[in-house]
């Protein structure tokens, strides 16, 4: 099934509004292995939304349209999609009631306009939104399948995942199952060149790389007649990627690797505290996200300069002096300093260049990662180059400090010498 995702709304042509729907959605689709060959947008303008329905009918066999649906003048999609696909628009007073009662929860008057909302193409599939006022909805015209879901998206991700995906399901008798492998320590080229020939001559199940936010993802789909047929066939797959690529692969259908590390935080009962240099509090910021932190997050201290990292972080002026903030020897001293003010069971710490600007001794993209436990204390020494930016290299090097966790955790090597393979 090939898909177009049909935007409309002025203020996403004014770029006033980011088409956040379109890439959610495509995301979504892409898991149910659903191919969306086309993204378009249109204004709030009848004429135009006719030319590009009527294109995408002419190519797509599912147009899914987002925003319109409101109840004022410019919300055109229902009526333009409808008459375009020839159906006639039909009262629904079970809506227009739902309509009327979410404007009496909500101590507001439901205006006549508001119930044009209760109208909807003939023999459609209706999808009730509980999120907000305007319904959603499916038919099917020509063999073109068509769903029309509101913009906001608060209103269009919920509606997508309970009433589109139940109808997409509907249509298909084959069930995709896909499998998420995360790798840190290597970059997509050089995982894709593991698998590329075989990658080139798989139908089902596919394998495919990503590259994401300083690391990558590999995805195994696999389409069969039930859900336990088809995650069989990823198995083998499955199995093979993590063989081939060894304890890089930090998981399989985990969400990050943060989460994997409050996972095994939990599971080996200890915890952690970050001192943060470049990365300026990112790593605490992202674990802090996850629900359940507290639990192993004992805090961090954000110290940029020299005075701040000896003084919070008890350590000695002359130490820093001597080998500069960005160094082995600052990072350690950062990831005990951090261990003992926070009393947790790890400390890790990270100093660098995230560029533009050196510092006259190291090049940009030097960055030193450090972990302390009761055991030991070790440093990674990563070169990113210039080539990258602020935001990628401090990704890296949050990224870094939970790759030490990860594997410290797990008993493997958490850094050698200068030159391990960087989570590129
Ligand atoms: P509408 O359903 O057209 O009334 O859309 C209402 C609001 O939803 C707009 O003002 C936007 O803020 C938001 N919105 C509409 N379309 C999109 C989109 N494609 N991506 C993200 N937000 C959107
Ligand atoms: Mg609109």
């Amino acid at each position: 099934m090939n898909c177009e995702i049909l935007a409309v709304g002025t203020e996403l042509l004014l770029g006033n509004t980011v088409n956040t729907n379109a890439t959610r959605l495509s995301e979504l689709l892409a898991g149910l292995g659903i191919n969306v060959f086309w993204h378009s947008v249109v204004g709030d303008n009848p004429a135009r939304l006719r030319d590009a329905a009527a294109l995408a009918r002419s190519r797509a066999d599912l147009i899914i349209t987002t925003g319109g649906l409101g109840p004022t003048y410019d919300d055109l999609t229902k009526n333009v999609l409808a008459d375009v696909f020839g159906k006639e628009l039909v009262f629904h007073e079970d809506e227009a009631e739902g309509i009327r009662c979410w404007f009496a929860k909500s101590g507001r008057a439901c205006t006549e306009n508001n119930l044009q909302q209760a109208y909807l193409p003939e023999g459609c599939t209706v999808f009730h939104n509980d999120w907000g006022t305007a319904p959603g909805c499916a038919f099917e015209a020509e063999g073109v399948h068509v769903i029309l879901l509101p913009g906001p998206p608060r209103e269009c991700l919920p509606m997508f995942r309970h009433c589109a995906v139940p109808y997409l399901r509907a249509l298909t008798e084959e069930t995709l199952v896909s499998r998420q492998i995360r790798v840190f320590g290597m970059g997509e080229s050089a995982v894709e060149t593991y698998f590329r020939e075989e990658m080139e001559h798989m139908a089902n199940p596919t394998l495919a790389t990503y590259a994401k936010e300083g690391e990558v993802m590999l995805r195994v789909t696999a389409k069969a007649a039930t859900e336990a047929e088809a995650a069989a066939m990823c198995e083998p797959v499955v199995e093979k990627v993590k063989n081939t690529l060894g304890d890089i692969v930090y998981g399989v259908d985990v969400d990050s690797l943060e989460s994997l590390c409050l996972m095994l935080l939990r599971e080996k009962h200890q915890t952690f505290a970050a001192a943060e240099s470049l990365t300026g509090g990112l790593i605490g910021a992202r674990f802090t996200a996850l629900p359940g932190a507290s639990e192993v997050f004992r805090g961090g201290a954000v110290t940029y300069c020299d005075e701040v990292k000896a003084a919070m972080l008890h350590i000695d002026p002359a130490l820093i002096a001597a080998h500069g903030a960005v160094s082995h020897e600052t990072a350690a001293a950062m990831a005990q300093g951090v261990r003992d003010a926070a009393g947790a069971d790890i400390g890790v710490s990270a100093t660098g260049l995230a560029g533009p600007d050196g510092d006259g001794v190291h090049p940009v993209g030097t960055v030193f990662v450090g972990l302390a436990a009761s055991d030991g204390v070790w440093v990674r020494h990563l070169t990113l180059g210039n080539a990258r930016s602020r935001d990628i290299i401090r990704a890296i090097s949050a990224n870094n400090a939970y790759d030490m966790i990860r594997r410290y955790l797990t008993g493997l090597p958490v850094a050698d010498n200068d030159s391990r393979p960087q989570g590129q």
